[in-house]
């Protein structure tokens, strides 16, 4: 590979120190060379090649980044460019089409919308009813153990169009998404001590690299 691998935190709001921590064990454990780079500006974005968006306040998240300069713009066409991300749990919700909420209906915020997916928002309730639970992911290899997923006023997904593959579910919830390269979670995989999920994404970002070089070559 010709350069090292460089994934960006977007550090709006939200758990970015805890993300980066965990970005950097996966690259360690996977021998891989990069940086983890907390990203808020425009040119920051355009140089990296994955993006974890963080769980934490998804409208606060959007209006933050209407006041830096439109850089939702930014992310919006790196993920048409084919750049992976991974969005937890507000972070989800950015990458979702349409964003409900029990008491205000169709929230107005303004969303990435490319997982076709609609998410209800703050749907296990308020924060005194956090919860952590045992999720069985697949993705993960078949031999492994449950992902601990840590649920904070999360989301759940209510509606998933054809090209998104369900990857998590709790009491028949769907608590995980990917489509293409991007992968949403209801849960916090930043906060549960294992970088599995983190190092799933830092796989599709390497192959992603891997077979566009090969292309070039070949071409
Ligand atoms: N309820 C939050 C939102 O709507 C998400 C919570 C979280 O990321 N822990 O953005």
């Amino acid at each position: 590979m010709k350069t090292k691998v460089s994934i960006g935190i977007l550090g709006i709001q939200g758990d970015v120190e805890e993300n980066k921590t965990v970005a950097e064990e996966a690259l360690n454990h996977i021998n891989t060379k990069g940086e983890v780079r907390v990203v808020r500006h425009a040119e920051e974005i355009e140089k990296i090649d994955g993006l974890i968006i963080p769980g934490g306040e998804s409208t606060v998240m959007t209006t933050l980044a209407a006041v830096q300069g439109g850089i939702l713009h930014v992310i919006t066409r790196r993920i048409d460019g084919g750049m992976p991300v991974l969005g937890t749990c507000a972070g989800m919700i950015m990458l979702a089409k349409r964003a409900y909420d029990r008491i205000v209906g169709e929230t107005k915020q303004q969303l990435l919308s490319k997982i076709d997916i609609v998410v209800e928002r703050n749907a296990f309730g308020r924060q005194r009813d956090s919860f952590e639970a045992k999720i069985d992911m697949p993705i993960l290899g078949k031999n492994n153990n449950a992902f601990k997923g840590v649920f904070i006023r999360a989301p759940v997904v209510i509606e998933a169009g054809p090209a998104v593959e369900i990857i998590a579910q709790f009491n028949d919830k769907i608590v995980g998404v990917r489509q293409g390269n991007l992968i949403g979670t209801s849960f916090h995989p930043e906060l549960s001590g294992d970088d599995r999920i983190h190092k799933q994404f830092i796989k599709t970002v390497l192959d992603l690299r891997k077979r566009r070089e090969t292309a070039e070559v070949t071409s």
